[in-house]
């Protein structure tokens, strides 16, 4: 759930939460002064009930007064004259004023006149609280003393309440004596009820409380009047609210319990407009909250919160610790986002320092294995070595006892053949004289070859002591060995080193080189130079004739063994010579080539190093060592 819509659900509940607190405010608060506004307004409303009913009563006692304050009246009762033509009264006055009653009684309670009639079906009709003949001096409605005097109120009669009044009879300019007491009355019915309430919009009930005809939902409502105040109210049903107060008659003595059902407007409206004006109230405030909070939220907290949160994603995905956040604020993001940025710089520090190790690590990691593998190599190639000059050796040793053994043979076949020729030569023609001659030669020049092969099996098998030679000594004895005829002449270019080596093999070198010169010379003057210079730590040393030459496709060809370019009896050849050169050369880790032109001659250059000179085998033991 993304922060605005969770900032949205919580402004919603608080706005919810406060919607809810005010309506329980107005409810308990605002809404009881409502219903005590309304109590009031019911007590009032039955108030004015009460007074129309005593405006009633009033214009009752004002009637009564007329008629007992005029003289024709009064004259009639003191000549007890009570026709009706004196008095002007009749039945029609009762219509007329819509009485039920009339009564003049005398002073000592005689009715002079009297009449009660149903306005409506005009019937007369007998109450015994008020009987037609004589009645008791101490009647409530006689008795009055002075001519102001009057009884105003309700009188229970046998047939419900009445509306009296009852006033002394004087004469017209209100002077006494006091002939006797007028009374009128009208019963308070339903005609009367709809008079008082015709401005009202109630409904008014009376019960008469002497007769008991109290139904009994409402009798306990007496027993609060009478201990409590002038007014009980009931919530009814239907929205009705019952005022229920006592009506005392003429004796003061509580005769009516009468009831005012009232609308409750004020409370029902009062509910509506609470709720209409609570729900307006609280959907303003609560959009307007809801509105400002969002727009202030949205501006300091999402907003700077969205930025921060796809920097991080960004920086996540990207994995590019270079991004920085720039937002310049001084509050917790602000704050939030300089420590991110702090954060980042040394992640990415941090990283680079990681991989710089683990750079290392590797290249160490990879220097041990390439070291492991060297070493595993030089173990497997001292191996290989060790077998190869096992398998040299003994190839050099099987090279040897041949040619060793088959020396003495040859050398017997040539004794042999030499023999048969000198005692038998007679006994050949010239064919097998030939023939017997080209058996010993050729047997010569196999035993040439097998002392080549000795020769060549003896470098490096057979070891000699290294000794300091000075070639400028050695040359010159070789040169007299070799014997070079006299159309050859071999020179010393320059001066020669010393060298240490086997004597025997470095004079094996000039020798074979130098006889090589001399059996090739086509020349009639012949000349052999022999030159040494130093070149890159070597000796390079060079022995160059006038001979006939090489061709330049034999010059690798003549350093292999039996390798010759003629034919072999032309010059006595064995193709061993140079094999043999190369051998020893090379165990002195020096090279040898030829350069040559067809008739001009050739040029054979050795090197040997300058520093002191070791044997192949024991360099390679030192370089496998190390
Ligand atoms: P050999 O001399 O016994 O034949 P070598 O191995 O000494 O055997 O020489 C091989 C061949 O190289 C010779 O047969 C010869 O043809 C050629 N060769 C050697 N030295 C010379 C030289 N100085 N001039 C011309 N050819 C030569």
């Amino acid at each position: 759930m993304s922060l605005q819509v969770k900032i949205l659900i919580i402004v919603l509940a608080v706005v919810c939460l406060y919607a809810a607190l005010d309506y329980t405010c107005q409810r308990f608060l605002v809404l009881p002064s409502f219903v005590a506004m309304e109590h009031n307004e019911a007590q009032n409303t039955m108030r004015h009930c009460i007074g129309m009913i005593r405006r009633e009563i009033s214009d009752l006692n004002k009637l009564t007064k007329n008629w007992a304050a005029s003289d024709q009246t009064y004259q009639s009762v003191e000549d007890r004259n009570s026709r009706d033509s004196s008095t002007n009264l009749g039945v029609e006055s009762l219509t007329k004023n819509n009485l039920n009653l009339i009564y003049i009684c005398d002073i000592r309670g005689n009715v002079v006149w009297g009449e009660i009639r149903d306005i409506e079906t005009n019937e007369a009709i007998q109450l015994k609280e008020l009987p037609g003949g004589r009645w008791s001096q101490t009647h409530p409605l006689l008795g009055h003393k002075t001519v102001q005097s009057y009884t105003t109120g309700i009188f229970m009669t046998e047939r419900g309440p009445m509306l009296i009044a009852s006033r002394p009879i004087i004469t017209s300019r209100n002077e006494g004596p006091i002939r006797g007491t007028f009374i009128t009355g009208r019963f308070l019915d339903d005609s009367v009820l709809e008079e008082v309430t015709a401005h009202v919009p109630v409904d008014l009930k009376l019960w008469t409380i002497a007769d008991d005809f109290v139904p009994a939902e409402e009798r306990e409502v007496l027993n609060h009047l009478k201990a409590e105040s002038q007014f009980h109210i009931r919530q009814a049903r239907d929205n009705l609210l019952h005022v229920y107060t006592l009506f005392s008659d003429i004796q003061e003595v509580p005769a009516l319990l009468m009831r005012a059902d009232i609308p409750q407007d004020i409370r029902t409206k009062g509910i509506a407009r609470l709720i209409r004006s609570s729900f307006l109230s609280n959907l303003t405030a609560g959009l307007s909250v809801m509105l400002v909070l969002l727009l202030l939220l949205q501006q300091t907290v999402v907003t700077p919160v969205r930025k921060l949160t796809s920097h991080v994603v960004a920086i996540g995905k990207a994995r590019d610790m270079s991004a920085r956040l720039s937002m310049q604020r001084s509050d917790e993001i602000g704050v939030l986002a300089q420590e991110f940025n702090c954060m980042v710089e040394q992640l990415s520090q941090a990283r680079e320092k990681l991989l710089e190790q683990s750079f290392s690590l590797g290249k160490a990691e990879m220097a041990s294995k390439v070291l492991d593998e060297t070493r595993k190599r030089a173990a497997e190639l001292e191996e290989a070595y060790r077998k190869l000059e096992n398998a040299n050796q003994e190839l050099k040793d099987f090279a040897h006892i041949v040619s060793h053994d088959l020396k003495a043979p040859l050398r017997g076949i040539k004794t042999i053949a030499d023999w048969i020729l000198t005692d038998y030569t007679d006994k050949f023609d010239e064919d097998g004289r030939k023939q017997m001659n080209s058996l010993s030669s050729r047997v010569e020049w196999m035993y040439k070859l097998i002392e080549g092969v000795l020769e060549y099996s003896r470098v490096g098998r057979v070891k000699e002591e290294r000794v300091e030679v000075d070639l400028n000594k050695v040359v010159p004895e070789i040169i007299d060995v070799v014997a070079a005829p006299e159309n050859i002449v071999i020179t010393v270019e320059n001066e020669l080193p010393a060298i240490e080596c086997e004597k025997t093999r470095i004079t094996q070198v000039f020798e074979n080189l130098l006889s090589n010169a001399i059996k090739y010379m086509d020349k009639p003057q012949g000349q052999i130079k022999i030159g040494c210079v130093e070149e890159d730590g070597f000796w390079k040393f060079s022995v160059a004739d006038n001979g006939h030459g090489i061709e330049e496709r034999h010059f690798e060809r003549i350093f292999q063994i039996f390798q010759t370019v003629e034919q072999h009896d032309k010059f006595e050849s064995t193709g061993v010579g140079l094999t043999v050169i190369k051998k020893i050369v090379e165990l002195y880790d020096g090279k040898i080539w030829v350069e040559s032109k067809v008739g001009e001659g050739s040029t054979f250059f050795f090197t040997l190093p300058k520093q002191e000179m070791r044997a192949k085998n024991v360099q390679l033991e030192a370089s496998i060592t190390c």
